[in-house]
């Protein structure tokens, strides 16, 4: 008998995992691979973009055979990704003209700075955000600026540029379609959100020709079909795309004004919906596109933290001090307290509500008895104050009270972790039994992009929960242990000179 799988795909900064749902949303089968991380200097990160590509065919492939799924059987595919990383490639022959710039990389750090005395605010105003090279623009930019292939092919009107959708969808479609959503455009600072479409003053103020911008579409809908020779024999509508982090929202089920989502993995992102209209922060939280369905966007706050999951990966390749992520919950329980030690893991500057490029890591209250357990420890903590932080200034902005927030990502397997959470914040926690809502989020929304929800409405009667966490930290403990971070935080930054 023939099946029917719904793909979804999350290209994620440490890999792409690829999920098979089933027709009653069941997930059936995930294959994952991880992405090799590459680092050419300090603050420099970068993806090599044909290795992220063959990722997902990889993690696909492997989903399949786990279920013996047919190509055929293959009803829609959606696709979420890195968000900012951006790739600027050749469109005949198809090769990348630099490896990818990774959303996490500093490299126009001092660019964004000068470029931030003079046009902050016309950004702020058309783009909804703060002048940072977090953001897509300032790396592709620093790409046609360094690589001379790249100025010369934008002359000729044969250089692409897009973020990873853009890339992949490319190269799903045998080079037919190059597109990106609404919420993939509002990540470049390029994307002027009142009108729906690239703002040609940014695009001139940077030098980027508008031909080798993507087309921007709607999150949900049929873009094109998936090539059967360049993708595993796999014809398929490709009918969702999304940035990871407003992928989750949807898959959290968070579609109400006021509902928060976070996601812990490499960085740790929460978004909070704001409903139709865009809530501009004074204090440094984004303002964002959540999707955009039938022309119209929904908008939510973001509030990103760069460095979370990738402090436990230092602690593994770089300290060496643990094997895997998942000892650390076990060590944390043993350390019984922090011992005193902070950890502040701005390796690449903070973000909101700082935004400090300068900041750099920096690990403070060490004594003679510290021990591999405190700065594990001291490592998961770091996580909950951050996502604090956020959070604090988002129901200051918007208004709205935050009674609970739903959680997802690699480390909400972590107990202790989110324990401690829900202590810091006050707050209960709840994680769904899906906790890939990444890719989730994605294949909902790429069967809407067929027509089979009509309605984000339509697909919340799937959101299931399975794990709740209730605070059980007494407020003094609470707020001594908030106090020493913030001293720590100040600590940190302004490091770089
Ligand atoms: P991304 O989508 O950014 O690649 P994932 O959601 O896949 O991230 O999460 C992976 C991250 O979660 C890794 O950085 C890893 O260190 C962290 N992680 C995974 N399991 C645990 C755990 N049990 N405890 C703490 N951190 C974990």
């Amino acid at each position: 008998m023939t099946k029917k799988y719904y793909l979804g795909i999350d290209q994620g900064t440490t890999g792409t995992t690829a999920i098979l749902f089933d027709e009653n949303w069941t997930l059936a089968a995930r294959g994952y691979k991880e992405i090799t991380q590459i680092y050419p200097r300090a603050g420099w990160v970068e993806h090599d973009a044909i290795e992220v590509w063959e990722s997902i065919m990889s993690a696909t492939r492997q989903a399949m055979l786990l279920v013996g799924a047919m190509p055929k059987e293959i009803t829609c595919i959606g696709l979420d990704h890195e968000g900012e990383t951006v790739v600027l490639w050749d469109k005949l022959t198809g090769v990348p003209v630099y490896n990818a710039i990774v959303w996490q990389d500093r490299r126009t750090a001092r660019h964004a700075d000068e470029l931030s005395e003079k046009y902050a605010d016309l950004v702020r105003n058309n783009t909804g955000l703060i002048i940072d090279s977090y953001f897509s623009a300032t790396k592709i930019q620093w790409i046609l600026d360094n690589v001379p292939e790249a100025g010369e092919l934008m002359k000729k009107g044969q250089l692409l540029a897009g973020n990873m959708d853009a890339w992949l969808i490319w190269k799903m479609t045998h080079g037919k379609v190059h597109i990106t959503d609404a919420s993939t455009a509002s990540r470049t600072m390029l994307f002027n959100i009142h009108k729906g479409e690239w703002d040609q003053d940014i695009l001139d103020l940077l030098h980027i020709d508008r031909s080798v911008m993507p087309t921007i579409c709607d999150s949900a809908m049929i873009y094109g079909y998936s090539d059967a020779m360049d993708f595993m024999g796999i014809r398929a509508p490709i009918s969702g795309v999304m940035v990871d982090q407003q992928a989750a929202l949807f898959g959290q089920n968070c579609i109400t004004s006021g509902s928060v989502k976070t996601t812990y993995g490499t960085g740790c992102f929460m978004l909070m919906n704001t409903g139709d209209k865009p809530i501009y922060s004074p204090n440094g939280i984004l303002t964002t596109v959540a999707w955009q369905l039938n022309g119209k966007c929904s908008y939510a706050l973001d509030g990103g933290i760069y460095i979370s999951g990738a402090a436990t990966q230092w602690l593994r390749d770089g300290l060496k001090i643990i094997k895997s992520a998942a000892e650390t919950e076990a060590m944390a329980r043993q350390a019984g307290d922090n011992g005193g030690v902070y950890f502040v893991p701005s390796f690449t500057g903070l973000a909101a509500p700082y935004w400090d490029s300068y900041a750099r890591g920096m690990m403070i209250g060490i004594t003679g008895g510290t021990t591999q357990e405190h700065i594990v420890r001291a490592t998961l903590e770091s996580t909950a104050y951050q996502v604090k932080d956020v959070l604090d200034v988002m129901e200051k902005d918007s208004g709205v009270p935050i009674t609970t927030m739903r959680c997802d990502g690699g480390a909400v397997a972590n107990q202790f972790l989110m324990q401690f959470q829900s202590d810091i914040l006050g707050i209960p926690l709840e994680i769904p039994e899906i906790t890939d809502t990444t890719a989730l989020g994605a294949a909902y929304m790429a069967a809407m992009g067929i027509g089979e929800f009509s309605s984000p409405e339509e697909v919340s009667h799937f959101w299931k929960i399975s794990r709740y966490y209730e605070p059980r930290m007494n407020k003094d403990q609470r707020d001594s242990l908030l106090f020493n971070w913030h001293r720590a935080v100040e600590r940190s930054q302004h490091w770089i000179l």
